[in-house]
């Protein structure tokens, strides 16, 4: 008899979404491994603000920002949702959220 090798998919298991379980537990995540890693990489990469950089100015970042803020959804560790910010953009990006 032939054994047929299947990838057993489980369309019944939710998938996994990471950001849940941080969603009311964002000290929690800053403190993770996986996100100061991530956030290393992108000072790295991006080590200048991106929005003083879109306004012509070269300001060095001295924080990573979520784009779209975990607790709307967005990807906790996804480097597309990252942007490197200075404090002063941050504060102007927080006031506009609330
Ligand atoms: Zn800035």
């Amino acid at each position: 008899m032939p054994v047929i090798k299947k990838t057993r998919r489980r369309p019944w298991i939710p998938e996994r979404k990471p950001f849940e379980r941080y969603r009311h537990h964002n000290t929690q995540f800053y403190q993770s491994s996986p996100w100061r890693k991530l956030r290393k990489m992108k000072l790295d990469q991006d080590p200048m603000c991106e929005i003083c950089q879109q306004q012509g100015k070269l300001t060095p970042a001295q924080m990573v920002d979520h784009i779209v803020p975990i607790n709307k959804g967005g990807a906790p560790l996804d480097l597309d949702n990252l942007q490197s910010l200075c404090n002063a953009c941050h504060a102007t990006k927080s006031a506009k959220d609330k």
